[in-house]
């Protein structure tokens, strides 16, 4: 079942307290590729100028990722430049240099358009839209936003949710998105909007799952050296669904099960720079990570 992402390539040059990089691997896109990869094969759409380097796109392949659907247009490439807060809970945005990322109009290669499991990256939602017109039949639709769209393409955002059966955003989205500070009422009426299922991610507070009757909570896996935030949310996503893709079933089992992993994978991600860490990340220490969440909330039983 093939498994599709559509979103940014980006060069990221990122400070934390910790380290710098610059013009590093980076993008929506790439972060879900990196992390659903290791659960199953990834096909990416997206698009990059003549000066990205080769050797960035080779991580990708190394790691089975399907590149045919990735432009390569004359300009420069998208470039994002963002500051992390001493306790990397907050990050200010220094740059955004859209460059050919301005004129992306995605185009899915043939052989993408029987995908049955698509997770649109944070673009236009008009182009999101545009990306479910190309693929035939899916069985999973998963979908990301920002505040940029939420303040200026409300109406197209709205068109779009109604297609989408998971809607993966941060707390401060999803309060924004409904107009509505608590958190819990605001997830309520996203949902009236049309997603079957609305997945909150609180950064180190973990995850919340909200559905029609039901809701899950996971925590972020406590970890003492956390390098570079940038990513966690895409890693999450790409765990989230590349675990959905690979068994194939959307019960609320699987469903909770896949929260499990997308945490997994954003709490490797962070560990490193840019995608240093889930470039050689293997299945044994994501089974290893599973295991300890089980741990980290295990309760049945007690009284
Ligand atoms: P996250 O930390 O999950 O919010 O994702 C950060 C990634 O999103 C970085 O690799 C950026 O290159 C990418 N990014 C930042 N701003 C945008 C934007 N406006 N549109 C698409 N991707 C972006």
């Amino acid at each position: 079942m093939g498994l599709l992402v559509v979103g940014s390539i980006a060069l990221d040059s990122v400070v934390t307290p910790f380290g710098e990089t610059a013009d590093a691997l980076g993008g929506a896109a790439v972060f879900f590729s990196m992390a659903g990869a290791v659960l199953h094969p990834v096909q990416v759409v997206g698009v990059v100028g003549n000066d990205f380097p080769e050797t960035h796109l080779k991580k990708l392949a190394a790691r089975g990722v399907d590149l045919a659907g990735v432009e390569r247009k004359q300009g420069e490439s998208f470039r994002w430049k963002a500051r992390y807060s001493y306790d990397l809970n907050s990050r200010e945005t220094l740059e955004t240099r859209l460059g050919v990322f301005a004129e992306f109009q995605p185009r899915i290669p043939d052989k993408f358009r029987d995908a049955k499991f698509v997770f649109l990256g944070n673009i236009d939602p008009e182009l999101q839209l545009n990306v479910l017109d190309q693929v035939k039949q899916p069985k999973l639709v998963a979908c990301d936003t920002m505040n940029y769209w939420i303040e200026k393409e409300f109406k197209s955002l709205l068109e779009t949710l109604k297609l989408v059966d998971i809607l993966i955003i941060n707390d401060a989205e999803t309060r924004e998105l409904a107009g509505e500070s608590n958190l819990y009422r605001a997830g309520r009426k996203i949902l009236s909007w049309g997603p079957r299922a609305l997945v909150i991610k609180r950064g180190e507070y973990g995850v919340v799952m909200m559905k029609d009757r039901s809701m899950f909570g996971a925590p972020a896996y406590p970890l003492e050296d956390v390098f570079d935030p940038t990513g966690a949310g895409d890693s999450f996503a790409g765990g989230f669904v590349g675990y959905l893709a690979g068994c194939g079933e959307l019960s609320d089992a699987a469903i909770r099960k896949a929260i499990i992993f997308g945490s997994v994978m954003a709490s490797f991600n962070v560990e490193k720079f840019s995608l240093d860490r889930l470039r050689n990340l293997t299945f044994p220490e994501i089974q290893g990570r599973f295991r300890e969440f089980k741990q980290l909330t295990h309760f049945e039983g007690l009284e």
